[in-house]
């Protein structure tokens, strides 16, 4: 029935968002953790692109507030179910775009758990980053007999807005002459799942190594996993060039100034600027503003020629169940509907259907001219 149409709309409008390369936003709940007591959840739903989350109210009574996004994935949602909406996008890489994943959220809310997986992953918990490269590699393999594609990787770290290698080792040379955007970023030709594996776990060292803890250190910076593309059409001779950013940004909770001193403070105004910096971007790009105030972070200058133009952007916000998160809960989710272009409610569902006819015209004639090209 409506519920049909509705969801066939919105598959084909995200679609068509696909190809034009616009902003989308996804939003994902962290379930409660083993060992953590159950406790009550801030979440009250979670599916069909809602999130409904409980406030409570000034009188006693608790109230809702819903907030629409691209897609929404409840805190049962498989690392397989995440990955597998990202898809059509992560492939897009393929066929020349330039794509931008960045997990935004608090610390603990699960953004290293979406792009990488948890500590020691199984088959079933792998994230983002891995089953991306997986992905592309396996298209590439079905593609071999059309198109030749040369996939390499760069690991960047930003940290008091200074950009760190984490593929330096005296393992890997420094192979600077790139002509990237960061050209001293050591640039690795990957070729299989196992070669992934192995530098992830370079960077991943690499990372650790000036921080106190762990933990602490990845979660007032911003790591960033580059993959190049350079597909080279065996008929045509044509060659086609695409990158993908995935980023796992810095926790985003704001630190009360009160409470810290030192370095503590520098680390969390340089962590403030640059998202916000960022957020800036991305609502300057889906407002589709004549000056996009790239220049104000390392990050966003580093990712300026994946941001934008026909680049297409995912942000991905992660938020946690817990009551005692609320505050961060609704600043993480005010910062999505900020950067965000999806609009709420009916309106949304009425303008899709009258939109439908010229998105299902626009999607033929792209798909004639893709087979046309093949
Ligand atoms: P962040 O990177 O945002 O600081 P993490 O990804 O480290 O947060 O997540 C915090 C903890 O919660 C980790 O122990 C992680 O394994 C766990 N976790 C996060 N998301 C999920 C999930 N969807 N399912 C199961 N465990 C999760
Ligand atoms: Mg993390």
């Amino acid at each position: 029935g409506y519920q049909k149409v509705l969801e066939e709309n919105r598959k084909l409008y995200n679609q068509v968002q696909d190809l034009k390369g616009s902003i989308r936003v996804y939003c994902r709940v962290r379930p409660f953790l083993p060992g953590q007591p159950s406790r009550f959840s801030t979440v009250a739903n979670a599916d069909n692109g809602v999130l409904t989350l409980i406030t409570p109210s000034k009188n006693g009574k608790e109230g809702r507030k819903s907030f629409n996004y691209n897609q929404v994935f409840g805190p049962s949602a498989t690392q397989e179910k995440v990955f597998s909406d990202m898809q059509p996008l992560i492939r897009s890489v393929l066929d020349g775009y330039n794509v931008c994943i960045f997990a935004y959220g608090q610390t603990g809310a699960g953004k290293t758990y979406t792009m990488s997986g948890p500590n020691n992953p199984t088959d079933e918990t792998l994230g983002v980053n891995y089953r991306a490269l997986s992905d592309l590699f396996s298209i590439s393999e079905q593609r071999k007999d059309i198109i030749h594609y040369d996939i390499s990787v760069q690991m960047l770290e930003i940290y008091n807005e200074q950009v760190r290698d984490l593929l330096v080792t005296d393992e890997i040379r420094n192979n600077s002459q790139n002509g990237l955007n960061v050209p001293d970023a050591n640039l690795v030709p990957v070729a299989s799942t196992s070669d992934v594996m192995h530098l992830m776990d370079l960077g991943f060292k690499n990372r650790a190594v000036s921080s106190t803890t762990m933990n602490d250190r990845s979660s007032r910076s911003h790591s960033c996993l580059t993959v190049h593309v350079k597909g080279k059409n065996l008929t045509s001779g044509t060659v086609l060039r695409g990158c993908m950013h995935l980023v796992d940004l810095a926790g985003s909770e704001r630190v009360d100034k009160s409470e810290v001193v030192g370095d503590r403070l520098k680390e969390a105004q340089h962590i403030n600027k640059s998202l916000s910096a960022l957020g800036d971007v991305i609502a300057s790009l889906a407002q589709k503003n004549a000056h996009v105030p790239y220049r104000n972070s390392k990050l966003t200058q580093l990712l300026q020629d994946a941001l934008g133009g026909q680049a297409k952007t995912l942000m991905f916000v992660h938020i946690s169940p817990e009551s005692d998160a609320l505050g961060e809960t609704i600043s993480t989710l005010k910062f999505a509907e900020r950067v965000s272009t999806v609009e709420l409610g009916a309106a949304r569902a009425n303008k899709d259907s009258t939109d439908v006819k010229e998105l299902k015209e626009q999607i033929a004639s792209l798909k004639a001219a893709l087979a046309n090209k093949e």
